[in-house]
């Protein structure tokens, strides 16, 4: 396909396979699951032949990911891109959030392009600290959240406690779709609350092929689970009396959660959330332009860029942009618009990248993520567009640093290549860069959501800048907004500190929250906002 120019395709085509698609992220605490969930929902949507072979991580039966020297030598993945599988009639797009100590903006980022998300507990542990993190960025921007508890087949907290703690922590209203038939760590099946009907789980070699599955009736159900299963009923009918009844329109305004129990491992649980993901997940909306405007679904191809990245191929340094489409089909060879600058961008080498599997790309509807190769031109929050007039998404927001480190040359010979490295880092987003007129134009501080963001700073500019840094972390971890700079003063007095951002933000720094605490009691005149972690 090199055919230049707007795609042919019919709008009903693309209205069609907008709606099968399914585009959502996993969102979660380190160890929760998320890569055996992913793997186990691979599985039955069968896409590989094997468990395992979707993620590279150390120590995993995966592939250990090597396109790039830094993730060689931490054993990480560092990408994030799209699984997409087909299940029944839908085609389910995975966005891949990174998690762990490669946890930085390019995870909340990824929540820009997806439609729902399934947010992923353990049932030991409940709500984790990065799991409310994400959670914040899903509300922020209204995104639905399915719940999957996992981990079911080990002992655990009490069904009730975990939905209590959903309503008690972050508000969001429960709404079991089942519920676990005996205790966390003696599963048997879950009740499935819309038919009452138990579903029992049988294990498989390993939990290597979908879970053995038998659907039985409530009275056969009681004559075999005994008060496991009354037990069950009677916990449901609680959920039932304290609204947690499945509502649809609830569930897509982000006020409610359905809920499922599962065990990623055993594969128990899995087929609900497919089923789940499929039939009550949102699909593809209309996006609003920067004028608000709804780009409808069928219009001329348009997508924008939520992550950028550079080296992923050791042989050639190549930069991948990762769009996701939001209108219109996208056709390998096309000739698309930056709307940033106005120039065309040639489409040649389109890919679908997942951990360390890559395929060409040659169609893409709304919803699906396209990898575009060699887009050296493309920065996130880019808008691609084919026909007229010109579309613009809005940018993405930069989200709430916790990490900070000021930055200098480490070899003064190369000063002018340094500003030069960081200037691209900055427009790239890898990390924000705060300056203030006390620490001078020649040392910036680099402000993140993980450290992982001033690792692939520092590499970037010594191997492709050849501009060496010095970081000398500073002990801030919260930041404010100031929004009057006349305050300045008053706050950089008090062992904290004012810096500025290149979008005219001011940040006020503070060693952590007693810090903060202190000084809204010294000087309750002065005005402090949250930066929220979904950004602003
Ligand atoms: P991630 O860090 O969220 O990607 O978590 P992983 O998928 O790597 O899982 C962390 C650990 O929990 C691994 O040892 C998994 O085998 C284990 N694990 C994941 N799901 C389950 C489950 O349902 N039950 C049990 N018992 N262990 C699980």
């Amino acid at each position: 396909m090199t055919a230049a120019g707007p795609s042919t395709a019919p709008p009903a085509e693309v209205l069609r396979e907008a709606g099968r698609r399914r585009t959502f992220a996993v969102i979660s605490h380190p160890d929760a699951g998320k890569s055996t969930v992913t793997e186990a929902l691979a599985l039955h949507a069968r896409v590989i032949s094997q468990a395992g072979a979707v993620h590279g991580k150390a120590g995993r039966r995966g592939v250990v990911s090597d396109w790039m020297e830094l993730e060689k030598a931490r054993g990480i993945s560092i990408t994030s891109a799209a699984l997409q599988f087909a299940y029944r009639d839908a085609v389910v797009n995975l966005l891949d959030t990174p998690g762990h100590a490669d946890f930085s903006e390019d995870t909340y980022r990824v929540l820009a392009a997806v439609d729902s998300a399934v947010m992923l507990l353990d049932a030991a542990k409940g709500l984790e600290p990065q799991t409310l993190k994400l959670f914040d960025v899903c509300r922020h921007r209204g995104i639905p959240v399915i719940t999957f508890v996992n981990k079911w087949d080990r002992p655990g907290r009490d069904a009730l406690e975990l939905c209590d703690e959903l309503v008690e922590r972050i508000g969001l209203q429960p709404m079991p779709l089942t519920w676990p038939v005996g205790e966390a760590g003696d599963f048997r099946g879950v009740l499935d609350r819309r038919d009452g009907h138990f579903t029992r789980y049988s294990r498989t070699a390993g939990g290597a092929t979908a879970a053995g599955e038998d659907r039985l009736p409530p009275a056969r159900a009681e004559a075999e689970e005994g008060a496991r299963w009354t037990r069950a009923v009677e916990e449901s009918e609680l959920m039932s009396a304290s609204g947690g009844d499945f509502d649809r329109e609830r569930f897509l305004a982000a006020s409610a959660t359905p809920v499922l129990f599962g065990s990623a491992v055993l594969n128990f649980g899995v087929r609900h959330l497919l089923d789940l993901l499929v039939e009550l997940a949102p699909r593809p909306e209309p996006r609003r332009d920067v004028e608000a405007r709804p780009r409808a679904l069928d219009a001329p191809f348009s997508a924008f860029v939520f992550k950028v990245q550079t080296g992923m191929d050791p042989s050639h340094r190549d930069q991948v942009a990762f769009a996701r489409v939001c209108s219109g089909v996208f056709e390998r060879g096309m000739v698309v618009t930056n709307a940033t600058t106005g120039r065309p961008f040639a489409t040649k080498y389109a890919q679908q990248v997942f951990g360390q599997h890559r395929s060409t790309v040659d169609t893409a509807y709304p919803g699906d993520v396209i990898g575009l190769v060699n887009a050296t031109a493309l920065r996130v929050g880019d808008t691609l567009h084919t026909g007229r007039p010109a579309v613009r998404f809005p940018g993405l927001p930069s989200f709430a640093p916790a990490h900070f480190a000021v930055a200098r040359p480490a070899d003064l010979s190369r000063a002018k290549q340094f500003r030069r490295g960081i200037d691209q880092l900055e427009s790239e987003g890898v990390v924000q860069v705060l300056r203030s007129l006390r620490r001078g134009e020649g040392s910036p501080v680099f402000a993140a959501v993980g450290p992982m963001q001033f690792e692939v700073a520092a590499y970037r500019l010594d191997t492709e800048f050849k501009s060496p840094v010095r970081l000398e972390r500073l002990p801030y971890t919260v930041a404010r907004r100031l929004p009057d700079p006349d305050h300045r003063a008053v706050v950089d007095s008090r062992g904290s500190e004012v810096l500025t951002r290149a979008d005219g933000t001011h940040l006020a720094l503070f060693t952590d929250s007693t810090a903060l605490a202190v000084l809204r009691r010294l000087h309750p005149e002065v005005t402090l906002e949250p930066l929220v972690a979904g950004g602003e």
